[in-house]
């Protein structure tokens, strides 16, 4: 199949904002798709490249893609931000200035969508000494063969940024629709396997039947189950029939696989971690008695006093390269386990969560203090857990966390039935969409940042505020340090920003606001911290803040 004929796609869902329709088209494209390129095709449709599962990441920011639109299309960088500027996005201006130089070159041959594919490939697959270069190389030599309009979404495909409105839902609807299988069958297998591209190749062939049949597999990691923010523990009493409170840890959330002697652990944005932390690996080998997937905190617990540390100190784990037996010993790590989603042999999400937990206290032998279940009560007596609550607290701990024994486990899913009940109730955890430069004392420094909302019907970020209060200077050195390469134009003092930098922000209310795109903006922010334990596609959406702003207005009646 030719790329153009996916580009030609892209531009009818860019300007077809109907659901239903955007629907039909993507359902239409999957039907004809070949065999062999519908493993790829619904995720290059989101805009991804490689399924969320895979190690494969393509690693190239504004900085690297700019340098090759500059030197296919001649340019200098500084008329390319212009360009952009002007335009709004890298895609268009690449698009535009690639029209301008269209005449002089004729291309050859069409580019083909497995072709772009396996360029992506080699681009995320380029290591080594003078990687850059060569991811650099690899992109314009993409570029030169592609027309303006290709390049338009190939570009936009580098950044993650695609805009043209199609999320995992619309997928799913057109998967169902194309193959004619229902779609819960469709989104049950994409729980399981986490890749529509399995689940389109199995729909096509084997119908709702093959869906089905599809299984868990060790090693290949599931999206995280998340929680939501309770209003008190009385609410949810008043709500749960059966309930777990749970220690709420701040650490980080691990997945842990173990097939036999290999164990691997995948972070909560999926990333591998095995290497960074052997201690954990040792643990799980011990403890974990028969092969499964299970998940738990990490936390790291200063010996001498028993409280967990800061999170950024134990996050430098979770980045270190190098000198990684000397870091396990300064800093050692405890593994508290919540949850089990695969063992004896079978996905074991569809169990309520008692049983789990009780499979869970099976299969494990705990290590004191090293590598241990999750403390849990059961009651449905406020004052027991309120008392459950503070000793949570006095020990240092976030706060708890509350479950409904008679759920099942959804992958990524914000579930009614795990809450999460923490002191300082009201933050979010954003995606940092744009920021200023600093005057005065902050000069030199992105210093207030533009925050954003993913809007789950079109997959794109909408801004909801802005925030510079609570940042220190460590911080702000830091968040420029993290924010300057993801800059893809500046405007005035003004930088629009690759969205890729998850913060938690405290706030006191949410409120209604013509100024933003969404509608709403947040009163007295304040940033906390970076959350890189969570990608984007964590952070809150446009549709949760528009829930929490209704329950606020409930409670304020
Ligand atoms: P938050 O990251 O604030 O949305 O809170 C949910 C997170 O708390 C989960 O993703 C886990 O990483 C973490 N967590 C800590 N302790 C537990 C627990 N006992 N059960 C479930 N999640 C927990």
């Amino acid at each position: 199949m030719e790329y153009q004929k996916l580009a030609s796609v892209y531009e009818r869902l860019e300007i077809t904002p109907a659901k239903l329709e955007k629907t039909d088209i993507i359902a239409g494209l999957l039907g004809e798709t070949p065999d062999e390129l519908l493993d790829i095709v619904p995720s290059l449709l989101m805009g991804r490249i490689f399924p969320d599962w895979s190690q494969l990441e393509l690693g190239m920011g504004p900085g690297l893609l700019y340098d090759s639109v500059c030197f296919i299309t001649g340019v200098s960088k500084d008329a390319l931000k212009d360009t952009i500027r002007d335009e709004g996005d890298v895609g268009k201006a690449t698009e535009k200035l690639l029209e301008k130089k269209v005449q002089s070159s004729l291309f050859s041959k069409k580019l083909e969508v497995r072709e772009v594919y396996e360029k992506f490939e080699k681009i995320a697959g380029a290591a080594g000494a003078k990687s850059q270069d060569k991811m650099k190389r690899i992109l314009s030599d993409l570029l030169n063969s592609a027309t303006p309009s290709e390049a338009k979404y190939i570009t936009r495909t580098v950044l993650d940024e695609l805009r043209v409105g199609v999320a995992e839902g619309l997928v799913r609807d057109a998967i169902a629709l194309a193959f004619d299988v229902p779609k819960d069958a469709v989104e049950r297998a994409y729980m399981i396997t986490n890749d529509f591209g399995v689940v389109a190749k199995t729909a096509k062939a084997a119908g709702e039947k093959g869906l089905q049949g599809l299984k868990m597999k060790i090693g290949v990691p599931l999206k995280p189950m998340l929680s939501q923010i309770a209003p008190s523990i009385d609410d949810v009493l008043g709500d749960v029939e059966d309930v777990a409170f749970e220690i709420k840890y701040d650490g980080a959330r691990l997945q842990i696989h173990k097939n036999g002697s290999e164990v691997r652990l995948f972070s909560r944005r999926l990333e591998e971690v095995t290497q960074n932390l052997p201690d954990i690996v040792e643990y799980a080998k011990k403890a974990i008695k028969e092969d499964a997937i299970v998940e738990g905190e990490a936390v790291a617990i200063d010996p001498v006093t028993r409280k967990p540390r800061a999170f950024q100190y134990m996050l430098k784990r979770f980045r270190r390269k190098y000198d990684i037996e000397r870091m396990a010993k300064e800093i050692p790590f405890e593994t508290y386990l919540f949850d089990v989603l695969y063992a004896r042999g079978k996905s074991q999400i569809d169990e309520p969560f008692k049983n789990r937990r009780k499979l869970l206290e099976e299969i494990i032998e705990p290590i004191d203090k090293k590598f241990e279940l999750a403390k849990q009560r059961i009651t449905h007596d406020a004052s027991v857990a309120e008392e459950f609550y503070n000793e949570a607290i006095e020990m240092g701990h976030e706060g708890l966390m509350i479950k409904n024994r008679l759920a099942s486990y959804t992958p990524g899913a914000r579930v009614k039935h795990m809450y999460k009940i923490k002191p300082v109730m009201e933050t979010l955890d954003l995606v940092i969409v744009g920021a200023l430069w600093g005057t005065g004392k902050r000069t030199g420094w992105l210093s207030s940042y533009v925050l954003g909302a993913k809007d789950m019907e079109t997959g794109e970020f909408t801004s909801v505020g802005r925030v510079g209060t609570g940042v220190t200077e460590e911080q702000l050195q830091e968040f420029t340090d993290v924010l300057k390469p993801l800059i893809e134009y500046e405007s005035g003092g003004e930088v629009r920003l690759h969205p890729d930098v998850v913060v938690e922000v405290a706030f006191q209310e949410i409120q209604e606001s013509p100024q933003y795109k969404s509608g709403f903006a947040l009163r007295f922010p304040r940033v906390m911290r970076i959350r890189e334990d969570k990608s984007p596609s964590d952070a809150e959406t446009l549709e949760r803040l528009k829930v929490l702003y209704e329950a606020q207005r409930g409670q304020a009646k």
